[in-house]
């Protein structure tokens, strides 16, 4: 088979048990994992397929036998836009499941440059290492020296190890200490800014003494059709900057942009937060991974108070989200210190904060006493005690230290039944973003049982819903002069969906309104759609926030990822044909998650009873959230059985039938 063009070229495996790496061209690994790039394109095609094959049975995620992937797609490093993003796959420390994560910044762009489309890391070395790609050679080094270091200082450390001659030459992917003292949820950062969060893909670096990947690369990436490509990436760049109601808000304040709509959220069922003005962060200018148009990064000072001289380039809404409903913090400057915190110490915001905020619940209920928190007084809003455990926890300090660094399900497997009773929310083990689901949007929150990566709000997206909930306020007409209700009617024709599809989501003629975001019309069939649209560009690989589930839904959508693709490859891919992509790769993971820890209807479910009580806020106050109704339409509409597993019939038609035995 040979490969189209858009691809590197190259496969590195590298295994540290035998001090091995072996470098292999993309078309044997094709015909090796039995891979037609164009059913599977890359990243968490890649990945799935890999893991599918190498580890086709449950394993304890902090072997030897697990592995580290990276894998870029034949978008990464190109002329398109936003190309600069790969995925870091493995077995998850949290679930035991699939698990992957992208990033970006410049390590995936540099990896393909060195001419490589996939990294794969197996085995355990005897003492810490780091492995060095430069270009096509790949060594193995020694990392005693920088064992203990925290991101920026192990990236620093490393590019003078390996003779950087300027600035940006060598990039790095990197664990910190929570890695090295295997946290469960540590996270990988790359070039200490950019992290493959919720993959727990720092814990499993940390189980192979493997501090850091580092890369060289000086080559180039052949191009199919090269002024097609720039045209068409021109193109839909200024498609998406005429049409995009909130850019202007966007590329002033990043994902900052959030705080307006965050601070109208329910916090933790505590109350409503009334700080809106705080979105005036301290920006000074933003920067952003390769061709991207509308960067996220911003870069932050603290000018004044405790925290004066803090420089974060970030501000992104998974820490100010967090950090806001989990935790207490409501002051930005010390979500900036929060921020650059929690990357030093490369842990997971979400899993760590929905720990902490698990143990704040659980004190107040008398089932942790001072006893088991080294004396502590646990509560929200307490930088000073923020700062303090958050090191226990990356450290494993102490009884606290070591409760949190297990994550929520330890816990509560830990502490018994009262503590299971008011757990927070977690499916599969893992939680997601906030305590309650009925305080969050309706599908938003639904993506959570049905992730292949468990508990998770990131693989389906539904900013709709949230413009609606009752609590919140229009949150744009500062910025667009419109009200939520106009700017949603408008976008709603934008949004690169066929015109029967929506009318069976959003009604005849379509429509989004309250009424709408109460309901559960077309619910189930808006969470298949986005999904698949979310495994799609997690195989091409782009970023999240140009595609059309983020922002108001008129970023790029799957007509435009064909048009830019094909450019690139030389194919004719099709509308249809990309979103089966999305089904396919999903449907695989679902598949491989049912065969190696029998996950199905089930497991489909959150933990403990929050969430299936009524509601004390939002607009299940006073309700009981129909979640196995809509699972029920969910698992029909994806044409899986009643438990929950992809039937022979589905599988037949998305072409994975004969690489399965698990069909029921
Ligand atoms: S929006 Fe942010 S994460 Fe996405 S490509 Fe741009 S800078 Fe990178």
């Amino acid at each position: 088979m040979s490969i189209p063009k858009g691809y590197a070229g190259n496969i590195a495996v590298i295994d540290l048990t035998n001090n091995e790496a072996q470098v292999i061209p993309t078309e044997e690994f094709f015909t090796e994992y039995d891979i037609d790039p164009r059913l599977w394109i890359g990243g968490d095609g890649f990945i799935t397929k890999i893991l599918w094959k190498d580890i086709p049975k449950e394993i304890d995620p902090l072997s030897p036998e697990n592995e580290i992937i990276i894998a870029t797609g034949p978008w990464t490093a190109t002329a398109a836009p936003q190309a600069g993003r790969a995925m870091l796959g493995c077995i998850s420390p949290e679930t035991g499941g699939f698990s992957s994560g992208s990033f970006g910044w410049y390590f995936p762009a540099t990896m393909k440059y060195a001419g490589f489309d996939v990294i794969i890391v197996r085995g355990k070395a005897e003492k810490p290492v780091y492995i060095c790609i430069d270009n096509q050679e790949i060594t193995i080094r020694d990392a005693s020296h920088i064992w203990g270091k925290e991101t920026g200082e192990t990236v620093k450390a490393i590019r003078e190890d390996v003779g950087e001659r300027y600035e940006g030459e060598v990039r790095v992917i990197s664990i910190s200490v929570a890695g090295e003292n295997l946290v469960k949820y540590a996270v990988a950062c790359s070039d200490a800014t950019s992290c493959p969060g919720r993959s727990g893909g720092g814990t499993v670096m940390g189980s192979k003494n493997l501090k850091a990947i580092a890369v060289r690369g000086t080559g180039e990436i052949q191009i199919d059709d090269p002024m097609g490509l720039l045209e068409s990436s021109y193109n839909a760049v200024n498609k998406f900057v005429e049409e995009e109601p909130t850019l202007t808000l966007w590329k002033e304040h990043g994902c900052t942009t959030s705080l307006s709509v965050t601070a109208n959220w329910p916090m933790t069922g505590d109350a409503l937060v009334e700080n809106r003005n705080a979105a005036d962060f301290p920006h000074l200018n933003n920067a952003g991974c390769l061709n991207c148009f509308a960067p996220c990064y911003h870069w932050l000072q603290i000018k004044d108070g405790v925290y004066a001289g803090t420089r974060q380039l970030g501000g992104h809404m998974t820490f100010i989200t967090v950090g806001l409903r989990n935790i207490g913090i409501q002051e930005p400057d010390v979500w900036i210190y929060f921020e650059r915190l929690i990357q030093e110490l490369g842990v997971d915001p979400a899993s760590f904060t929905m720990a902490y905020s698990y143990a704040v619940d659980l004190f107040v209920n008398g089932i942790l006493t001072k006893e088991d928190t080294d004396g502590i007084e646990l509560k929200r809003g307490d930088h000073e005690q923020i700062w303090d455990v958050s090191r226990r926890t990356a450290m494993r300090e102490g009884k606290l230290g070591n409760l949190l660094a297990d994550g929520v399900a330890e816990m509560a497997k830990k502490l018994g039944p009262e503590a299971e009773a008011i757990m927070p929310q977690t499916v599969k083990d893992k939680p997601s973003i906030q305590r309650d689901a009925k305080l969050q949007a309706l599908i938003w929150s639904f993506g959570a049982l049905t992730s292949a990566r468990g508990g998770d709000w990131l693989r389906l997206h539904n900013v709709w819903e949230l413009a609606f909930l009752p609590e919140n306020r229009d949150t744009y007409p500062e910025y667009t002069g419109m009200t939520n209700l106009e700017l949603y009617e408008r976008c709603l024709e934008l949004l690169d969906m066929p015109d029967e599809t929506k009318k069976k989501i959003f009604g005849d003629p379509p429509k989004v309104d309250r009424d709408w975001v109460r309901g559960l019309e077309g619910k189930a069939l808006f969470a298949k759609w986005s999904e698949d649209f979310v495994s799609l560009f997690n195989t091409l690989v782009t970023c999240m926030f140009g595609a059309a589930t983020q922002f108001m839904m008129v970023g790029f959508g799957p007509s435009t990822y064909a048009e830019i693709l094909n450019k690139i490859t030389g194919w004719d891919v099709s509308y249809d044909e990309l979103m089966q992509v999305g089904e396919r790769v999903l449907n695989l993971q679902r598949a491989y998650n049912n065969q190696i820890k029998g996950w199905d209807v089930k497991d489909d479910r959150f933990a403990g009873k929050l969430a299936y009580e009524e509601g004390e806020v939002g607009i299940y106050r006073g309700k009981i959230v129909p979640w196995d109704a809509i699972l029920k339409e969910y698992y029909a509409l994806r044409g899986w059985s009643p438990e929950g597993i992809p039937t022979k019939k589905k599988l037949a038609e998305l072409s994975i039938d004969a690489i399965l035995d698990v069909t029921k």
